[in-house]
C-alpha cells in the first residue's frame, strides 16, 4: 500500500524566523483537520527553532534543506543530522538541485548524507531531475537511472520503507515552465522501476515519489491526480500560506 501523499514546502533562503512565525499561524487554521495528506514545511535551519512549537500537536511537521553527512566535526556553517533533530525536524531535503549546482552537491555526497539521515530516522526526500540539455539531448532516462541508483548504494529494502524521492526537472523549478503531467509521470514510472531494479517491486510500489517544479495552486490537481505521482515538493509557491493551503487541499 502507498502511503498518504506527502506535499512538501521548499522555502529556500526566504523568510526570518518571525516571518516563519506568522506563515505558520495563518497556515494552520487552513489546513487544520486535513489528513489526507502529509504536510511538511522546510524552512531555513534559522527558523525551525522559532516554529516548531507553534506546529506541535497539528498535522504540520518540519524539514531541514540539507545536512552534512558527518555526524559532528569541523565543517563551518554546516548542520548535522543529529542538530536537525535536536531541534525538532522529522524531514530534510537531500540533494537539491540549487546545492548540485551551486554548492558542489554530487552523487556520491547524496548517498552518505541519506545513509546519514536514515541513521538517525530522519525521512530524506531525495532529489533528482535532469537539465534542460540532458533531456533535449535524449538523455533524461539515463540520468534518472544513474541519479537514483547511486543514491541507493548501500540502502536496503527496509531503509527504504522511509525514503521519499522528489523529481525534480531542473528547467522546471522557479521558470514557471511545468512538466505536464504526463511528462511528470513517465519519469516517475521510471524512477520507480529502477528502485524496482534495485530494491524489489515491492519497495517500489510502496515509495512516495514526489514531483517538484513550478507547481502552483493551479497545475496541482492535474499533477497529484496522477497515480504515479505521490505529492509534491513546491518552492516559489508555499512561500504564501493561503497558496501553498490551496495546493495541500488539490
Ligand atoms: P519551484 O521550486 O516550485 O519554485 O519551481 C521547487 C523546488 O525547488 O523544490
Amino acid at each position: 500500500m502507498r502511503k498518504p501523499p506527502l506535499i512538501a514546502a521548499n522555502w529556500k533562503m526566504y523568510k526570518t524566523p518571525a516571518q516563519a512565525e506568522g506563515y505558520v499561524k495563518t497556515f494552520l487554521p487552513l489546513v487544520a483537520g486535513h489528513d489526507r495528506d502529509e504536510i511538511v514545511l522546510c524552512p531555513s535551519d534559522t527558523s525551525i527553532c522559532a516554529i516548531v512549537p507553534t506546529v506541535a500537536g497539528s498535522n504540520v511537521a518540519i524539514g531541514g534543506q540539507n545536512m552534512h553527512f558527518a555526524e559532528e566535526g569541523a565543517y563551518t556553517g554546516e548542520t548535522s543530522a543529529l542538530m536537525l533533530k535536536a531541534i525538532g525536524a522529522t524531514h530534510v531535503i537531500i540533494g537539491h538541485s540549487e546545492r548540485r549546482q551551486y554548492f558542489n552537491e554530487t552523487d556520491e555526497s547524496v548517498n552518505k548524507k541519506l545513509a546519514t539521515a536514515l541513521k538517525h530516522q530522519l525521512i530524506p526526500i531525495v532529489c533528482i531531475g535532469e537539465v534542460l540539455a540532458e533531456r533535449e539531448d535524449g538523455h533524461t532516462d539515463e540520468v534518472l537511472r544513474k541519479q537514483i541508483s547511486l543514491a541507493l548504494v548501500g540502502v536496503t529494502p527496509e531503509d527504504a520503507e522511509n525514503i521519499v524521492v522528489a523529481y525534480e526537472p531542473v528547467w522546471a523549478i522557479g521558470t514557471g515552465k511545468t512538466a505536464t503531467p504526463e511528462i511528470a509521470a513517465t519519469a516517475h514510472l521510471l524512477i520507480r522501476s529502477e528502485i524496482a531494479r534495485r530494491l524489489g517491486r515491492h519497495v517500489a510500489d510502496t515509495v512516495r515519489i514526489l514531483y517538484g517544479g513550478s507547481v502552483k495552486p493551479d497545475n496541482a490537481t492535474a499533477l497529484l491526480n496522477q497515480p504515479e505521482i505521490d505529492g509534491a515538493l513546491v518552492g516559489g509557491a508555499s512561500l504564501d500560506p493561503q497558496s501553498f493551503a490551496k495546493i495541500v487541499k488539490y
